[in-house]
C-alpha cells in the first residue's frame, strides 16, 4: 500500500494536489476538513458540535476526527492506500493513526510537506473564500489564527515522521504542474 500524509499549512494547495495524485496513484482521498464541512451541511450532531471550532480556526478535538478518519479507513478495505489531507494535525493524531494503520497491517509510507511563505498563504486563502464561500477563508482574523494553530499544534508532527525517515519537503510555490511534478518525484524516493 501506498499511504501518504499530504501535510502543509491552510492554503498550502493539499486539497488541489490530492485529488492529482489521488488519481494517478489510484489512491482513496481523506481529507478531514471535507468530511467535517460535509457533516457541518447535513447538520449531524458532530457536524454541529465541531463548527464550534471550524469557525474560530481552532481545531476540532483529537477524539472527533481520529474517530472519523478510523470510520473510513473501515469503510475502504481494499484500497491500494490512502492520501490524508489535514491530517494529522497534532502528535497525538499521528500515533492514533499509526496504531489504526498497524491494526490494517499497514502504515505511512511518508509525509509530503508543501512549503509556502506566509503571504502567498493567506492571498491564497482569501481567494479561494471569494469562490467557495468558506466563512473560515473570508476573515482575516480566522485566517491568521489558522496559520498560528498550524505553527504552533500542526507543524511539530514534521519531527514525527522526520525521526521515522519519512519526511519529505516539497516547494509549494509556482504553478499547479510543476508542484505536482515536485510532489511525484519526492513519491518516488518513498516507494
Ligand atoms: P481544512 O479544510 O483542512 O482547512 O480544515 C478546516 C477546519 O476543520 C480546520 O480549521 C479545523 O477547525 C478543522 N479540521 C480539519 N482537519 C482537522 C484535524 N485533523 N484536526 C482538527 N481539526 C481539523
Amino acid at each position: 500500500m501506498l499511504n501518504i500524509v499530504l501535510f502543509g499549512p491552510p492554503g498550502a494547495g493539499k486539497g488541489t494536489q490530492a485529488a492529482s495524485l489521488v488519481e494517478k496513484y489510484r489512491l482513496v482521498h481523506l481529507s478531514t476538513g471535507d468530511i467535517l464541512r460535509s457533516e457541518l451541511a447535513a447538520q449531524t450532531k458532530l457536524g454541529t458540535e465541531a463548527k464550534l471550532f471550524m469557525d474560530k480556526g481552532e481545531l476540532v478535538p483529537d477524539a472527533v476526527v481520529i474517530g472519523m478518519i478510523e470510520s473510513k479507513l473501515d469503510q475502504n478495505p481494499s484500497a491500494n492506500g490512502f492520501i490524508f489531507d489535514g491530517f494529522p494535525r497534532t502528535t497525538a493524531q499521528a500515533e492514533a493513526l499509526d496504531d489504526l494503520l498497524r491494526r490494517k497491517k499497514t502504515s505511512i509510507t511518508g509525509m509530503l510537506a508543501l512549503e509556502v511563505e506566509k503571504e502567498e498563504l493567506i492571498k491564497r486563502l482569501q481567494g479561494r473564500g471569494k469562490i467557495s464561500g468558506r466563512a473560515d477563508d473570508q476573515d482575516i482574523a480566522i485566517i491568521e489564527n489558522r496559520i498560528n494553530v498550524y505553527n504552533r499544534e500542526t507543524a511539530p508532527v514534521i519531527d514525527y515522521y522526520s525521526s521515522q525517515g519519512k519526511f519529505r519537503a516539497v516547494q509549494g510555490m509556482g504553478s499547479i504542474e510543476a508542484i505536482f511534478d515536485r510532489l511525484c518525484l519526492a513519491v518516488d524516493t518513498l516507494k
